[in-house]
């Protein structure tokens, strides 16, 4: 059974990380998506929220876990019995990082490979980053987003802004 770990922040999780994970059905078998926790990012919603939103977006997807992880990436893939780390790449901006970042878990663990997918041209510009933007000035986000996750998204917002 061929397992890819698709890790993130997912803070919260958009349509452009659920087309990704979609995308990666086609070539694994399974799909775990692995929440970091990332404090150094100072994340909007916790840990539990982030894993929640994930769980809820995937509970229709078939060959989906949802999980978290802590430690090095690599380390984790390979209690996972996985193969490969998915990654998501959007336009250019990402390739920098994310080459990096590949480079440096291959030195870490030679029978990890990094798999990129592309995803569909009207995600290709999201990031959790802008769509936090957007809510912060009540934009409207149905085409970005779960409806739940939008909802959770504003009363958040609203919510640090009383
Ligand atoms: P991280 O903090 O690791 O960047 P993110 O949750 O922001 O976590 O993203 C997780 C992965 O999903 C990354 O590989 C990122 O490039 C990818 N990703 C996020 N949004 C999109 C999108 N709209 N289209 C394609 N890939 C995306």
């Amino acid at each position: 059974m061929k397992i890819g770990v698709y890790p993130g922040t997912f803070d919260p999780v958009t349509h452009g990380h659920t087309d990704i994970i979609t995308r990666s059905l086609r070539v694994f078998d399974k799909v775990v998506v692995a929440v970091a926790p990332n404090p150094s990012k100072h994340p909007l919603f916790n840990l539990a929220e982030r894993l929640d939103m994930v769980q809820l977006v995937m509970k229709d997807i078939g060959q989906v876990e949802v999980t978290t992880f802590d430690g090095l990436l690599v380390d984790y893939v390979e209690r996972a019995g996985a193969h490969a780390i998915i990654r998501g790449l959007r336009a250019i901006s990402d390739f920098e990082h994310e080459f990096q970042m590949a480079l440096i878990n291959r030195k870490l663990a030679r029978n990890v490979e990094t798999v990129f997918l592309m995803p569909s041209e009207e995600y290709s510009y999201l990031s959790s980053t802008i769509i936090k933007d957007v809510a912060h000035h009540g934009g409207n986000l149905s085409e970005f987003l779960h409806p739940e996750v939008a909802h959770r998204l504003h009363e958040r917002i609203r919510s640090l802004k009383s």
